[in-house]
């Protein structure tokens, strides 16, 4: 018997956290993804896109998903580790990649300025620094 262990609202979200649980051994499926593609305005009214996992691996997934997913975004998207401006830590984060992004690059639209980094918070002192875009020339040189 299989149970929901968690609702992501886009598919590529839920291939993350499929992704993860595949990794440790978790037998996971993704649920309704295929009527999602087709037509992401019933993912909400579907409650969004499901993993499932068979019953005994219930407790293991939702402690492996209770993890924040936003540094394996950042990853497969490319982002870079900024430093702090604040504690010089590196455990940073990007704070406004969320759904509004993420809504725009699912539904394909043409985003030339993706990714864009309006803004970092830093994970150790919790300080939050809003970039401009014109400020990222600062930080596009060091992918290499
Ligand atoms: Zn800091």
């Amino acid at each position: 018997m299989l149970v929901t262990v968690s609702r992501y609202t886009f598919p590529y979200e839920a291939q993350i956290a499929w992704s993860k649980l595949d990794a440790a051994g978790i037998p996971a499926t993704i649920g309704d993804e295929h009527t999602i593609n087709m037509d992401w305005l019933y993912s909400n009214a579907l409650g969004g896109v499901r993993i499932q996992v068979p019953g005994q691996f219930e407790q293991a997934a939702r402690e492996l998903l209770a993890t924040d997913l936003e540094p394996e975004l950042i990853e497969q998207q490319g982002y870079d580790a900024i430093s702090c401006p604040t504690c010089g830590s590196t455990e940073t984060e990007h704070y406004q990649f969320g759904k509004r992004l993420a809504f725009l690059v699912f539904l394909g639209i043409d985003f030339p300025l993706y990714p864009v980094r309006e803004g970092i918070r830093c994970r150790q002192c919790g300080a939050k620094h809003p970039q401009e875009p014109e400020d990222q020339s600062n930080f596009t040189d060091s992918a290499d």
